[in-house]
């Protein structure tokens, strides 16, 4: 038998015996160092003695896990904790084993301080959230004009290209509003620099606000913004076009009215299936020289690249 003992005193773990009324029957080297208790202050004494008081159902829970003994491990999803002579908590793994013994029921608790691994995994845990944050920060900041919060060029880019992809399956149309702000230069020039800033931040919210769900609203650059759309015909791009327009002039609580002219382009469903890049470099080039044709017909208005050979050009 001496080498149970041994087996017993020697395990690496804890090992408490507790009777059916919840008393501690037996404790091994372990648990004597692991609680800083003697033996003889263990023996006896109601396993409780071990468990932080807020913890104030175990002796519930014990009396049906002992009704129904099982070998499991306790706790499942919750954090378990167990209490030092000191007053001192450090969180546990414990595994619960029914032993008859001269038809005594007892239990048979493996105890394992798991302060190491919880710190551990605790700081990994809070290195992934920080990681997520930072990603997630860093995203926005690749994607984003820092002024306006808009989609900066290059998230336009890759939205446009992927409603291109899109229209091409649905076989329907895309158009591109590409706006820009008039005599804007006059704004800094009369208001300041700052001023100028706090405009195009009421624009981008006026166009965001005044855009559908699904177009993509960004900031193409200085004081030029874009939108592009899914599925208007050319009729439809004028009405959505004098709508953003609008909703620019009619913008409040600037220390000036601001306008905006806009040129439209629409991409019509195609047969084949051409490059994107190519594709939207064309269209854009179409709603820039609409845009430069509203402008020098008196601009705050909208012009499609439809009608941009009906607009007389400027005097040489
Ligand atoms: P037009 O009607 O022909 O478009 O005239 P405009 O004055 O708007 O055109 P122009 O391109 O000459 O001027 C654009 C101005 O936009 C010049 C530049 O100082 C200003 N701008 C560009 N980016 C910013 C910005 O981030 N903040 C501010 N405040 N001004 C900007
Ligand atoms: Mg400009
Ligand atoms: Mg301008």
């Amino acid at each position: 038998m001496e080498i149970y003992q041994r087996i017993f005193e020697d395990t690496p773990d804890a090992l408490l015996v507790i009777d059916q009324a919840g008393h501690i029957v037996l404790a091994n080297i372990q648990a004597e160092t692991l609680f800083g208790y003697d033996r003889s202050q263990l023996i006896g004494q109601p396993v409780e003695m071990l468990i932080p008081t807020r913890f104030t159902r175990h002796a519930e829970y014990r009396a049906r896990y002992i009704a129904e003994a099982h070998s499991r491990s306790m706790g499942g999803t919750t954090e378990l904790f167990a209490l030092r002579k000191d007053g001192s908590e450090f969180p546990v793994d414990i595994m619960l084993s029914p032993l008859i013994l001269q038809s005594h029921h007892l239990v048979l608790c493996v105890v394992r301080d798991i302060t190491e691994r919880k710190a551990a995994q605790d700081e990994l845990a809070q290195q992934t959230t920080e990681l997520l944050r930072l990603h997630a920060e860093l995203e926005l900041l690749a994607n984003h004009d820092g002024l306006t919060g808009l989609y900066n060029w290059r998230a336009f880019y890759e939205y446009a290209g992927q409603m291109l992809k899109t229209a091409h399956r649905r076989q329907e149309n895309v158009t591109l509003l590409m706006l820009d702000l008039d005599h804007f230069k006059q704004v800094n020039d009369r208001f300041g620099h700052p001023e100028g800033d706090r405009v195009l931040q009421a624009v981008a919210a006026t166009l965001k606000a005044a855009a559908r769900e699904n177009d993509i609203v960004a900031r193409h650059g200085g004081e030029e913004f874009i939108v592009a759309a899914l599925g208007l015909n050319e009729a439809e791009s004028h009405v959505a076009a004098e709508r953003l327009r609008a909703a620019v002039a009619n913008i409040e609580n600037l220390k000036t009215r601001i306008t905006t002219s806009v040129g439209i382009a629409t991409l019509a469903p195609q047969a084949q299936k051409h490059e994107t890049t190519r594709v939207l470099a064309e269209l854009l080039d179409q709603a820039d020289q609409a845009l430069y044709a509203a402008k020098r017909n008196g601009r705050n208005q909208v012009c499609h690249f439809n009608r941009v050979a009906d607009i007389a050009s400027p005097a040489a």
